[in-house]
């Protein structure tokens, strides 16, 4: 019997269990469905996209799009100790304040801007940026780039030049503006929640961590949850006991997918999958929300772009980095960027802006291209359109069935297309002039609202198409 049962040890889980085992009276088991990270890929930030679709990713995809001309979006989750967090981007951008202040107002005491930013500065340790907006002590290192593209601060510059303010901290006191952002490394090497909160405590004796074992389900007596069941190949079926509480951390997608497998949620999907009934609860895998990205390419006239560089450079690169942790692998390629308002009179800047001083493909399985260019990566943080998951089967090992409905309401392909005509007025600036070639994507003939909103129809998904490397 443990005190404390925590599913998934991604980056909520390894933070609890870090916690949690604080006090040597409380005893923890942890339950990582993914195994140890061994992979030295993990540890380089220029090599990310090689994690994806490997037996490190649950490599989710969507329903088929009704927006998206039927398209289904791949959705990478870690499976690996760290969860995403050993697999993502690296980007350290906390979110903006109103998004926590919006949670508080809902309802939910202790999540408004001002209560999680104590808990932000003692999760931090942050290796440039130090004062009342950061901590340098925490388990999570942040750095700033050790090598940038020089495309990065033409980037910035021509974002200056047509009046973006300049913002030497997205995580300060505002997020509008451009500038560099941060990535979550420790001497230009990833550092995932499991490097910063579970590798330190593996030896605390009230801690057990169990790899590959995927729980099937919460066992619950009553109205309490007092354990959890799992399947692994060392230990096949298991049902350990908590005295007090289980803590589901198994990430957006699962969940919600572990309580509809334990009889919690909408009672009539339950019942379609044949599930026992034990608390009817809509809410369960509703309200769901995920950025989707549009891509604005441009060819360029000058070499910068490592993804097209020759192999002895990209094996020269993978040699600087393995030696010296230096070299254009050192970073995670997405280094300039800026937060920009849709309409004037908008509270937050509902657009995220990254550039990547490379052609991405022009959609998700297209040939990689062959020119130098840049492409510029318009996230829409907070989107309109509300989508949800659920359960296809009873069947635990079955993958959930995830509907993000994007594009559903008409002001995210409205929003997308300001992202693009606000690239086109930075791609515009001075900066660029002797540097920039054709645009690919949306392509010239693509000004009006409904051209620009059909783009994203066709090609808008929600990842970073990571290909630097
Ligand atoms: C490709 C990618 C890029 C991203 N880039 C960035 C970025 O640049 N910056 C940023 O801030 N955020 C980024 N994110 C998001 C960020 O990484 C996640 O929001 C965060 O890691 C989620 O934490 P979590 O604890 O909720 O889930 P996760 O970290 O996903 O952890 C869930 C864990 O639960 C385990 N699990 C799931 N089901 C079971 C089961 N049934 N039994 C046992 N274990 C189970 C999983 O294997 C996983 O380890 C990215 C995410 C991805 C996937």
């Amino acid at each position: 019997m443990f005190d404390y049962i925590i599913v998934g040890a991604g980056s909520a889980g390894c933070v609890l269990a870090h916690r949690l085992t604080e006090d040597p009276t409380c005893s923890v088991l942890l339950i990582e469905a993914g195994g140890a990270d061994t992979s030295p890929l993990s540890r380089i930030p220029g090599a990310y996209p090689q994690l994806q679709d490997t037996h490190y990713d649950w490599g989710y995809r969507t329903l088929p799009q009704r927006h998206l001309h039927g398209r289904r979006i791949f959705h990478p989750r870690g499976k690996v100790l760290g969860g995403s967090s050993t697999i993502n981007y690296l980007m350290y951008v906390r979110g903006n304040r109103s998004d926590y202040d919006g949670w508080r107002d809902l309802g939910n005491d202790g999540w408004g801007y001002a209560d999680v930013l104590p808990l932000f500065i003692r999760m931090e340790s942050n290796q440039s940026i130090h004062d009342s907006y950061h901590g340098s002590a925490g388990p999570i290192a942040v750095s700033d780039h050790g090598e940038r593209n020089p495309l990065s601060r033409i980037f910035v510059d021509a974002a200056e030049e047509i009046g973006i303010p300049r913002n030497a901290d997205f995580n300060g006191a505002t997020q509008d503006g451009c500038g560099y952002y941060q990535m979550t490394c420790r001497d230009n090497a990833r550092c995932s929640a499991a490097d910063g909160y579970l590798t330190p405590i593996r030896e605390r004796r009230n801690l057990k961590i169990v790899t590959h074992a995927h729980v099937t389900r919460v066992l619950i007596e009553g109205s309490r949850a007092i354990g959890v069941e799992y399947v692994s190949p060392a230990d096949g079926l298991e049902r350990p006991q908590a005295a007090s509480e289980v803590l589901l951390c198994a990430g957006a997608f699962n969940s919600p997918q572990l309580l509809m497998l334990s009889g919690v949620g909408p009672a009539e999907e339950l019942k379609r999958c044949g599930i026992d009934v034990r608390l009817d609860l809509p809410g369960v895998g509703r309200n769901l929300q995920d950025h989707l990205v549009s891509y604005t390419r441009c060819t360029t006239k000058v070499s910068h772009s490592f993804a097209v560089a020759p192999r002895a450079v990209r094996q020269a690169a993978m040699r600087d980095w393995e030696t010296n942790r230096t070299g254009p692998l050192s970073s995670n390629f997405l280094e300039a960027g800026c937060f920009l308002r849709v309409d004037p009179d908008d509270e937050f800047p509902p657009l995220q802006h990254v550039l990547r001083a490379n052609l991405a493909p022009d959609y998700p399985e297209g040939p990689r291209p062959e020119q130098h260019g840049l492409t510029i990566s318009s996230y829409l943080a907070r989107p309109k359109s509300v989508g949800r998951m659920t359960i296809a089967t009873a069947n635990p090992l079955d993958k959930p069935a995830i509907d993000p409905n994007y594009l559903d309401d008409p002001y995210d392909a409205r929003a997308m297309a300001s992202g693009i005509r606000w690239n086109r007025r930075i791609l515009a600036a001075k900066a660029f002039t002797t540097m920039l070639g054709k645009e690919l994507t949306p392509g010239a003939a693509a000004q009006s609202d409904e051209e620009l909103a059909e783009r994203q129809h066709q090609r808008a998904d929600n990842d970073d198409r990571g290909e630097g490397e």
